[in-house]
């Protein structure tokens, strides 16, 4: 299947699962996951009506960013960072992102504010939470993240949006459901603290149904819509 097809399919998904949590499709908005996967194939996603681009690496992004220049140049396109990202790296990640979905220590948030501040730029983050005790998961724990939270709100260059989550890996996409509802759940919490926290990013390609309906607002999808991953 071609990337019309699957993401005509991916479509129809988020409209269903919408549907069924009686909620406005418009309010998902899909990040296409493009690591790994080459330039010929984003170009095409993104003239088919891909808005955002989650990459997971700093130095993949950074390429893709600059040979994609001129082939996606009319189209406003985002671009995320959704995996991990090394304090030694914030500098470039900051040039090349929209929104760093992977902030997890107030370590890490001081540099990203740090390099914003240099390059002028408020920089448009979401907390990742790790809600389960895989030890090779990144994310805040469940008990800093509102310490985290505090943290960022003070830091001038940074502008927080909401918070992400990634599941440990179960065939059965219920089984997530307690994941995607705790992080909403906290979501709700920290609200109450005061803070706004809009965007939910949560749900990938075999679970995003039941992320959409437990209340995502971004749903980080690959596979279903560019086919298995080589690497
Ligand atoms: C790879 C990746 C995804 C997409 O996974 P698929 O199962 O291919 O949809 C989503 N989120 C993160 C953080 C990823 O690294």
């Amino acid at each position: 299947m071609g990337i019309p097809e699957n993401l005509a399919a991916i479509r129809e998904r988020i409209c269903n699962a919408a549907a069924k949590a009686k909620r406005d499709p418009q309010d998902i908005k899909l990040v296409a996951v493009t690591k790994t996967v080459g330039l010929q194939k984003i170009a095409e996603a993104v003239s088919r009506g891909i808005l955002i681009l989650g990459e997971n690496r700093v130095q993949e992004a950074q390429r893709k960013i600059s040979n994609l220049k001129f082939e996606i140049s009319n189209f406003e396109v985002e671009w995320h960072l959704i995996g991990h990202l090394q304090k030694n790296k914030a500098k470039y990640a900051v040039r090349l992102f929209d929104l760093i979905q992977t902030v997890d220590s107030t370590g890490l948030a001081k540099e990203i504010n740090i390099h914003s501040e240099k390059h002028g730029k408020v920089q448009r983050v979401l907390v990742q939470v790790k809600l389960s005790d895989e030890t090779a998961k990144h994310g805040t724990i469940e008990k800093d993240v509102m310490s985290l939270i505090r943290s960022i709100s003070e830091m001038k260059h940074l502008a927080l949006e909401g918070l992400m989550t990634m599941p440990p890996y179960f065939e059965d996409p219920e089984m997530t459901r307690p994941y995607f509802r705790r992080l909403r759940q906290m979501r709700d919490d920290v609200e109450k603290a005061g803070f706004s926290l809009p965007e939910l990013s949560m749900g990938m390609s075999h679970d995003f149904e039941v992320a959409i309906e437990e209340g995502a607002t971004m749903v980080r999808v690959g596979t279903a819509l560019f086919g298995e991953r080589t690497q």
